[in-house]
């Protein structure tokens, strides 16, 4: 990546600035075009750069085209981003994942395109020991030698922070489920890497999008078994599914895994901001609840997660301004731990079942386990059902499937209540 100007120092950033702004706001990137051309771009503000992901470490930035006089590409105007990450040279684009997406979301489907990011451009570029990649070296540090620097050109999408209402936040979550549910099955993607910082906000027509965005952790369906052991683990870690973070988990990543990171995202949303953009100052002496899950080792995450899905007596103790989650933290708690207990049981029954029989006595029979949904417990289905509704107000469902599994399931209810009363 050629940078044709030295490094600007623009001043002092200021409160709101991520530090790497500081650092980078100002400096142009030349890349590659197709075969022959190169584009550059002006970096802005910097958006986000992870902190806690295993495996790599991505920077987002703000960008704009910098054609000038009479020519003009297809990229002038847009309001664009640029990410960076430094993936493995092996692993799949996200702009992969996106266009086998795009070929899916036809007619019915077309809804669901409001909910993915829009990436315009993907580039790759190879390191040799001789490049002067200094900038680069810099943000990626250890990781730098072995992998490639990856580029998307994407449109900007706006974070969680920039929702007015508990009410919108409420529909973007919503929308995460429906998105992700279509992904995995139509185009049989699975994302792998529910975190808050990979919820995102599309602003269209006067209408807010909830958009799943960031799937450089994703994952085809059909290679879920192939996976190395050393990369089963993937995502954020305060989001991440409770057994991910036991030494002894085997994989694979299942969908519910990451329905499981998103009940976590909106427990810490809720938790620990008295509004979108307002985090809770706690008292410094105080250890809050999930509070510093950001820092936290495996180990005890495995205990903190372990205890939530497994108490009985579970509450949520959302900020006033988003008591209306309670209800879905309860009732998606509630279906969590009635699944990881059926799960539990049937590992004790699989070892049971494997311990040396006495003579004459047939091993015993296990029954069938379905431990994508932990037994129906922890399924789409049982989410769409508690999340369509908030506040006593119905969400917005975007797919016809879901349009009528949610008709058909509410007119079973009202026969039911129906029948009951002319007894
Ligand atoms: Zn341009």
């Amino acid at each position: 990546m050629k940078d044709p100007t030295p490094l600007q120092y623009p001043g002092s950033a200021n409160n709101n600035e991520h530090p790497w702004s500081a650092i980078i706001q100002g400096s142009f990137y030349t890349f590659p075009y197709g075969k022959k051309e190169t584009r550059t771009v002006k970096v802005g503000r910097v958006l986000f750069r992870s902190n806690s992901v295993i495996g790599r470490g991505p920077m987002v930035m703000q960008v704009t085209c910098v054609c000038k006089g009479s020519s003009r590409c297809d990229w002038c105007g847009k309001k664009l981003a640029l990410k960076l990450s430094c993936p493995s040279k092996t692993r799949a684009s996200e702009k992969a994942f996106m266009d086998k997406c795009k070929e899916k979301a036809t007619g019915e489907h077309a809804w669901v395109l409001n909910h993915l990011p829009e990436i315009y451009y993907s580039f790759d570029i190879e390191f040799s020991a001789e490049s002067p990649q200094a900038q680069l070296k810099e943000i990626f540090r250890d990781e730098y030698e072995m992998r490639v620097v990856r580029g998307i050109i994407l449109e900007e999408l706006h974070p969680l922070s920039t929702l007015k209402t508990e009410r919108e936040c409420a529909q973007v979550f919503y929308d995460i489920v429906q998105c992700h549910h279509w992904a995995w099955k139509y185009p049989q993607i699975l994302h792998r890497d529910i975190s808050e910082g990979n919820i995102m906000v599309r602003e269209k027509n006067g209408q807010k999008y909830g958009v799943l965005n960031d799937w450089d952790l994703a994952s085809w369906l059909s290679t879920q078994n192939e996976v190395s052991t050393s990369k089963f683990r993937t995502g954020t870690k305060p989001y991440m599914a409770h057994e991910q973070h036991s030494s002894k988990w085997q994989g694979p990543h299942r969908f519910r895994h990451d329905l499981e990171s998103l009940f976590y995202v909106i427990l810490l949303l809720v938790s620990l901001y008295s509004s979108p953009t307002e985090k809770v100052r706690f008292p410094s002496t105080g250890d809050h609840r999930y509070e510093k899950w950001h820092q936290q080792d495996d180990g005890v995450l495995l205990g903190q997660k372990g205890n939530i899905v497994r108490a009985g007596d579970w509450q949520p103790v959302p900020q006033p301004f988003f008591s209306g989650f309670t209800l879905w933290l309860a009732a998606l708690q509630k279906n969590l731990r009635r699944g990881i207990f059926n799960l539990e049981n049937h590992k004790h029954a699989v070892l049971a079942a494997s311990q040396p029989l006495k003579p004459g006595r047939r091993p015993p029979q296990v029954p069938f386990f379905d431990e994508d949904t932990l037994g129906g417990y922890f399924s789409y289905e049982k989410v769409v059902m508690i999340m369509h509704w908030f506040n006593q107000e119905e969400l917005k469902t975007w797919g016809q499937e879901w349009q009528v599994t949610l008709e058909e399931a509410f007119s079973e209810d009202w026969e039911s209540e129906a029948s009951e009363e002319s007894y």
